[in-house]
């Protein structure tokens, strides 16, 4: 018998056995996962379809996310396996079809540093309708849900109050001066959309908190704590990592409409602002000048409620019925750091210090050897950190009073620090040519 057996187990039965015993076990695993599906299957041809310029959202499920998190309808409350609880909070990325690697490749940072241990949703939006390749390529990488939706067409059009033959020329003369992105509409469109619009797409609902991602962003530090309860228990209502200074030529006429919302509506202006922040000279609103500091809003942890309220509401409109949109090019950065640093506390305002971020030539990079990098925390570079650099704005300006407040200086000492600084700023924007444009370009031309 068993002389039997061993002639049976020649090399060619063996291969034969092992297939069948493969095949078997992938038929029953196939069969237990398409029994644990409870999610219907997304419907990608719907989304290439869907060219309907009305707000169809199309839910994505993803597979990775079949696992473990459970949002229970009233609260997202999670879950029966020990995961964390999360916050009402989503990522959200504003993205083109053919950005689909630099997004996976942010995808890829944030889920690693952080999100594979707390599985966040995500939303995608477009201004057009996501192909299905673009849903397969970031489906594959996130943990958490993944939405597709596409931007309604009012939030991505000149307002009828635009005059578009003058938009026009203006964006001819920004284009002829250099001027980044001036002669390119769909920019402006992106800017309007971030300053007035995102809060209010319906996909966001549900949410109090959102996170921005942008294609091709790095994140260097792991985040081993949930920045969405941060916020929560901290009371806090906007949270960047890298201050830079605006190209003066793109806001010419963005501060005097800023002053003149403020005389209309003092109630909106905070009484403890981060005034501070946006104006160097210790003036008051109408009497100072803007600095052209901003918070790179392509990294944002913030509040939608602040968004959604009365007091962001008025100031958006009064920007919006000014054309600078349009007339000139508004950025979403001037004009959300603005809002934050007039329109809340400024204890309300967080520096992710230890959030080590890239995007393009710019990377905050946490400095402190022993708490960031000999702990294998962080792997960026930070002698590249940008924070030191003249063309930032966050190293003289304690914003909530946690990092850089107490350096012992003498107020002296600070003060000659800080106009060394301004002098190197100055340098700096005088420099880049084609940035700063001639006295003779006045954008006011273009407002008449
Ligand atoms: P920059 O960071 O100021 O150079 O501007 P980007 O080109 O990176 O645009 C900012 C964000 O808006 C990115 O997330 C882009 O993917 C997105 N974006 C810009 N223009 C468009 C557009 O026309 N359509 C869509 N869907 N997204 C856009
Ligand atoms: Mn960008």
């Amino acid at each position: 018998m068993l002389r039997l057996l061993a002639s049976c187990l020649t090399p060619r039965w063996i291969v034969s056995a092992a297939v069948a015993i493969i095949g078997l076990i992938s038929v029953a695993l196939m069969a237990q996962l398409l029994q644990n599906n409870s999610y219907a299957k997304p419907s990608y041809d719907k989304l290439e379809c869907d060219n309907s310029i009305s707000l169809t959202s199309v839910p994505v499920q993803s597979e990775a996310s079949l696992a473990p998190v459970i949002h229970d309808d009233d609260e997202f409350i999670a879950t029966s396996s020990g995961e964390p609880k999360l916050e009402k909070a989503t990522f959200m990325m504003l993205v083109r079809n053919s950005e689909v690697h630099d997004a996976r490749s942010s995808i890829r940072y944030v889920e690693d540093r952080f999100n594979k241990n707390f599985h966040y949703p995500w939303l995608f939006i477009n201004d057009e309708p996501f192909t299905s390749e673009f849903v397969k390529m970031t489906r594959s990488l996130v943990s958490g849900k993944a939405t597709y939706g596409v931007v309604p067409q009012e939030a991505w059009s000149m307002p009828h109050w635009i005059d578009r033959q003058k938009a026009e020329e203006c964006m001819k003369t920004m284009e002829s001066h250099k001027i980044p992105y001036g002669g390119m509409e769909s920019y402006r469109h992106m800017c309007r959309f971030f300053s007035g619009f995102f809060y209010r797409h319906e996909l966001l609902a549900d949410y109090d908190y959102y996170w921005r991602v942008e294609p091709n962003t790095q994140l260097y530090c792991d985040i081993t704590y949930d920045p969405f309860t941060f916020m929560r228990e901290k009371n806090k209502t906007y949270g960047f990592t890298i201050t830079l200074h605006e190209h003066e030529s793109t806001i010419e006429t963005l501060w005097p409409t800023v002053q003149n919302f403020s005389r209309a509506h003092p109630e909106h202006i905070h009484p403890n602002n981060a005034l501070d922040f946006i104006i160097d000279d210790q003036k008051n609103i109408t009497e100072g000048s803007y600095n052209f500091c901003h918070f790179w809003s392509n990294f944002e942890i913030a509040s939608l409620k602040f968004f959604r309220s009365q007091a962001y509401g008025d100031f958006f409109d009064a920007l919006d019925r000014s054309g600078g949109f349009f007339y000139e090019r508004w950025g979403d950065a001037p004009v959300h750091s603005i809002a934050a640093a007039l329109m809340v506390d400024k204890a309300e305002i967080h520096w992710f210090y230890d959030v080590g971020y890239r995007h393009q030539d710019y990377m905050h990079c946490p400095e402190p050897l022993a708490e960031f990098h000999d702990s294998g925390k962080c792997f960026c570079n930070p002698d590249q950190n940008v924070d030191g650099k003249s063309y930032s704005c966050t190293k003289d300006v304690d914003i909530d009073g946690e990092l850089g407040a107490n350096t012992g200086e003498t107020s002296a000492a600070k003060a000659r620090k800080i106009e060394d600084v301004r002098e190197r700023q100055r340098t700096f924007l005088a420099n880049v040519s084609g940035f700063v444009v001639p006295g003779c370009y006045r954008m006011i031309v273009c407002l008449g």
